[in-house]
């Protein structure tokens, strides 16, 4: 398939590997300069599974979109939700009528901004269970494995969607075609609502966070917002389920681990993906007529230690 991947951090060039290494025709596009130039000069060169592994493929800076011919059936997206709209306003010349956009992003609300750039038929929604992280420009780390769930969310998109599928089963991204793809969304939109805000915010592990006397009525409450703003959108959230969910990574393998939002904000002051997640949910309760005095508490503390970290 003729793809083009926006945003070649972590997750886009884990996708960008995998996807070209089985055969199809991969093409990047980045707005981190020192990025673009590594992976232009050298190729992607990546950790993979802890071996060296380099592949070449084009790639182009944002601003040189001009540059790329507009032949790609698939635009996958994987930059963070909050750099989302600028960069498709950036790309919007490569959506033709015969474009599909596929976005895994974690977080919620990305269909409303996307609808502004695709027909609501060419738009493929989905969440991935992989993982990616970068040590440098043009260095991803890409350890262990995943999977991906993604529904067309028109009516038009299956024939199109059972196809990606295919397409990302073949490069062992372990995909498959779900029939309630936002239940999943929120689902996980729960998971990174709770340990990442909590875990940034807190500066702790997962494990730590777990082990405080106050990480359950936490959760539940978060989930319970979440749930309550879900049920306006069709969502029926089973918050029992979800709260085991969440709960069993305080001891499980990746326990020690710190959360996406700690990694970016703490550590790389850099902006977060907040406003997608529980920002997205006070603003939707908003809509609604939902209280979400957590999520609001959250978001905003999020944004003050922003402020305070991303100068
Ligand atoms: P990323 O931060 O690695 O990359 C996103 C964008 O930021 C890319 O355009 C990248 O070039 C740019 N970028 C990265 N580091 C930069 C730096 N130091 N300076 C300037 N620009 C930089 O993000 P990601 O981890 O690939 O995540 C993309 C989306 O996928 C997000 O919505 C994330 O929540 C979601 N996601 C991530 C993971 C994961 O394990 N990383 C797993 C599932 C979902």
């Amino acid at each position: 398939m003729n793809i083009t991947i926006v945003g070649a951090g972590g997750m886009g060039s884990r996708f960008a590997v995998m996807l070209k290494q089985a055969g199809n025709d991969v093409t990047l596009i980045d707005g981190w300069k020192d990025n673009v130039q590594a992976i232009r000069e050298h190729g992607i060169q990546a950790q993979y599974n802890g071996d060296p592994l380099v592949v070449k493929l084009p790639i182009y800076e944002l601003a040189e979109v001009d540059q790329i011919p507009a032949t790609s059936e698939l635009v996958i997206l994987f930059v963070k939700s909050n750099q989302l709209d600028q960069t498709c306003n950036q790309i919007k010349k490569l959506l033709t009528p015969n474009t599909y956009i596929l976005c895994l992003l974690n977080g919620l609300g990305h269909e409303e901004v996307l609808q502004k750039y695709i027909d609501t038929n060419r738009l493929l929604l989905g969440i991935t269970m992989w993982t990616a992280g970068m040590q440098g420009p043009g260095h991803p780390i890409l350890q262990g494995n995943g999977n991906i769930e993604l529904q067309n969310l028109g009516d038009q998109g299956e024939d199109f969607a059972q196809k990606v599928v295919q397409v990302m089963d073949d490069a062992g991204l372990n995909a498959v075609y779900s029939q309630n793809v936002k239940y999943s969304i929120w689902r996980k939109a729960c998971v990174n609502g709770t340990l990442n805000c909590l875990c940034s915010l807190l500066e702790c592990n997962m494990k730590q966070l777990g082990q405080t006397k106050e990480a359950p009525e936490f959760l539940k409450t978060i989930i319970a917002e979440f749930a309550a703003v879900a049920s306006h959108e069709g969502v029926d959230l089973d918050q029992k389920e979800v709260y085991q969910h969440i709960a069993e990574t305080f001891d499980g393998d990746i326990a020690e681990h710190y959360p996406s939002m700690y990694q970016d904000l703490v550590q790389n002051h850099r902006l977060t993906e907040i406003d997608y997640i529980n920002g997205a949910v006070w603003r939707k309760g908003q809509k609604y007529g939902v209280p979400t005095p957590y999520c609001q508490l959250i978001t905003q503390l999020i944004h003050a230690k922003e402020q305070i970290l991303c100068k």
